[in-house]
Order: C-alpha cells, then sequence, then structure tokens
C-alpha cells in the first residue's frame, strides 16, 4: 500500500487545506465502492488509501509528523494501521454521499436508517412557482398577484416547537446529526445523518409548542404582486429573496418561472415578432398603405411597388423591447399576395389586356 499520502490525493507537498479537501472529495466520489460495483474490492482498497491519506493531510500536526518522519501511527495495537474508526471527518462525507446516491433512486443504503434524510441544505429551502402570461402582457408588461404556500417559523414558540426553555439534545449532543454505522462485509461505513432524536435541531423541550403541534412550523399563504416587465420571454425566470421555505430563522428563495402562451398568427423570435399578412396583386405590383392588428391594435405600414410573395416587410422598432440593452426588436411582415378565384367578365378583360400589354413590353425588351 502506498504511503506517500499526497500522491494519493494527487496533490504537491505544498498544498493548501482547500486543495486537499478539493482533491479528497472529488476521489472520494470517483472510488466510492457504491459507485464501482464491478470492481468493488479494488474501489474499497482504494477508497481506504483516500481516508487515510485525508486524515493525515488535513490535520496540521498529523501532517507536520507526516512530513517529518514519513509516517503517522494509528491507535496502539500490534500492526494497526488505518481503519474507518481512526477517520474524524465524517462530515465532509454527507454531501458527497448526497451526490452519490441521489443518482441512485433510493437505493442508499442507509435509506432504511435516514427518516429525516441527511443534512438540511439552503437550496432544499427554495421554492418555485409557474406563472402563465399572454403574449400580450408579455409585450405590454403586466403586473400578476401570484399565491403560494410557504411554511414560516411559528410565532407563539419562534421555530422553536416547544414552549418555554430548552435543553440541549442528549442523543446528538447538541450537533443535531448522528452517525450511522454499516458494516458491509469487510467494509464499514459511517455516515451522519439528521439526529432522529430532535430532528436536527439540536435541542428539546418538555412541552410541545400547542399552536405548531412542536413542528416548529406554520403553513401561510403568501400573495405577492409582481411586475413582469415588457419583453419577458417565455422561459424567463425572476428570484424574489427571502421568499422561500423559513426555517429557524433561515428563508430560501422563491424562483418565478415566466410561461408565455402562444398567441395564433404571432410568432416570436427573440425581440422580433413574425407576422403573416395577404394582400391583392394590385397592391404588391404599386404598393399600399396596409394595416396590421397586434394584440387588439392596429399599427399601419407601407408595401413598396414590386413587392413579391414571401417577401419580408419590416416595421422598425415596434417589436418585443429588450431586456437586455435598449430599444425594441422589429415587426416582420412576411407577406403572401392573393389571386382572385372568381372574375366577373368585365375584369377578366382588363386582367386580359394587363397580360397583352405586359406581354408586348417583354417582346419589346428582348
Ligand atoms: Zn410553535
Ligand atoms: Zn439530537
Amino acid at each position: 500500500m502506498s504511503t506517500d499520502y499526497y500522491s494519493t490525493l494527487g496533490v504537491d507537498k505544498n498544498a493548501s487545506q482547500e486543495d486537499i479537501k478539493k482533491a479528497f472529495k472529488t476521489l472520494a466520489k470517483k472510488w466510492h465502492p457504491d459507485v464501482n460495483p464491478d470492481r468493488k474490492q479494488e474501489a474499497e482498497e482504494k477508497f481506504k488509501e483516500i481516508g487515510e491519506a485525508y486524515e493525515v493531510l488535513s490535520d496540521e500536526n498529523k501532517r507536520r509528523i507526516y512530513d517529518q518522519t514519513g509516517k503517522v501511527e494509528f491507535g496502539s495495537g500490534p500492526g494497526s494501521g488505518f481503519s474507518w474508526q481512526n477517520f474524524t471527518h465524517f462530515s465532509d462525507f454527507s454531501d458527497i454521499f448526497d451526490e452519490i446516491f441521489k443518482g441512485f433512486g433510493g437505493g442508499s443504503p442507509f435509506s432504511g436508517a435516514t427518516s429525516g434524510g441527511t443534512g438540511r441544505r439552503e437550496a432544499q429551502l427554495d421554492l418555485s412557482v409557474e406563472l402563465e402570461i399572454t403574449m400580450a402582457e408579455s409585450y405590454s408588461g403586466v403586473k400578476k398577484e401570484i399565491k403560494f404556500r410557504r411554511s414560516v417559523d411559528c410565532d407563539t414558540c419562534k421555530g422553536k416547537g416547544y414552549e418555554g426553555n430548552v435543553k440541549t439534545c442528549r442523543a446528538c449532543n447538541g450537533t443535531g446529526q448522528e452517525r450511522i454505522v454499516q458494516q458491509n462485509g469487510p467494509f464499514r461505513l459511517i455516515n451522519t445523518i439528521t439526529c432522529r432524536t430532535c430532528r436536527g435541531m439540536g435541542y428539546t423541550g418538555d412541552r410541545k409548542c400547542l399552536a405548531c403541534h412542536g413542528s416548529g412550523k406554520r403553513s401561510i399563504i403568501e400573495k405577492k404582486t409582481i411586475e413582469i416587465k415588457p419583453g419577458m420571454a417565455d422561459g424567463s425566470r425572476m428570484l424574489l429573496r427571502g421568499l422561500g421555505e423559513m426555517e429557524n430563522g433561515h428563508a430560501g428563495d422563491l424562483y418565478i418561472f415566466i410561461r408565455v402562451r402562444p398567441e395564433r398568427g404571432v410568432e416570436r423570435l427573440g425581440d422580433d415578432i413574425l407576422i403573416d399578412k395577404e394582400i391583392g396583386f394590385p397592391e404588391a405590383a404599386l404598393g399600399s398603405e396596409e394595416q396590421i392588428s397586434l394584440f387588439g391594435k392596429l399599427i399601419s405600414f407601407s408595401i413598396p411597388p414590386g413587392t413579391q410573395p414571401n417577401d419580408i416587410v419590416k416595421i422598425k422598432g415596434k417589436g418585443f423591447q429588450r431586456i437586455r440593452g435598449n430599444g425594441s426588436g422589429d415587426i416582420n411582415v412576411r407577406i403572401s399576395v392573393s389571386v382572385p378565384k372568381k372574375l366577373s367578365s368585365r375584369q377578366k378583360e382588363l386582367i386580359t389586356s394587363l397580360r397583352d400589354e405586359l406581354d408586348k413590353k417583354s417582346w419589346f425588351n428582348k
């Protein structure tokens, strides 16, 4: 077994504590035996080597002894090398385990024991709501009231869950965490989980708070008026700080995901709008003043003479307001040209003379 702890972790002799911790976490994730079921034995050995190296290098005292003498004694028994009982950094494991077992669909070897889950993190206090608006609202901006449920600390007990005084939890000595030892063949895994006696609070009390039945929480319906700026697109996200779930005085954030309902005949491309407009052959040939209706408003624009089917006529600056940067996008009007299906005899006559006239012209041009 290698005893060059630095090369085991792949760091150099002057590595900072931060580098060492980072290297350890990366390697522990890679070599965790549960991630390497096809070469479990090799992984268990590697995992233990990494643990041993980290145990020594993360402790300035042990590291100094190791730097001077090239070895560190673990325990006092004859031939006692490093074992997981010597490991003192289980808290560094908890987020590694979270990550490893997240992908295992509940297959965590601790799933039986972790009724409270492992370690609560701020991100778990975040909430998200979806808000649907119309395209017209995203075009001109709108104020909307959102309603959502969140939990806040109980007023009566200030989130403690108990009336009167509380005392340090004896099961976890107030740390809020307990150790679970898992024997897995020759391999012993120790994980820290949320203390089941105090549910991670670190204290207990004599009388549960009646107002919240000891949960320390109260569920409320929050109402908030939010302003949607003109131009906000489908899929945009807004962040309202401090409006997530509350726990012991800390509150997460609220994310609002904007959904824009599609609108018939109006297509948004970036900050531009694409709209179809059908005109007659004379208008296409001679040019004309036209109007389109956008979100209930009429917008006038002119079509140049000689406009072809599928030509795009731009109406500058009337698209969606840009969220980043100034100004607005454009409206692109895609022109189609209609051909009359029924003609009176007078109309036939006129178009025939027009055709003859056009033919003559092209004959002269040859
Ligand atoms: Zn209460
Ligand atoms: Zn406890």
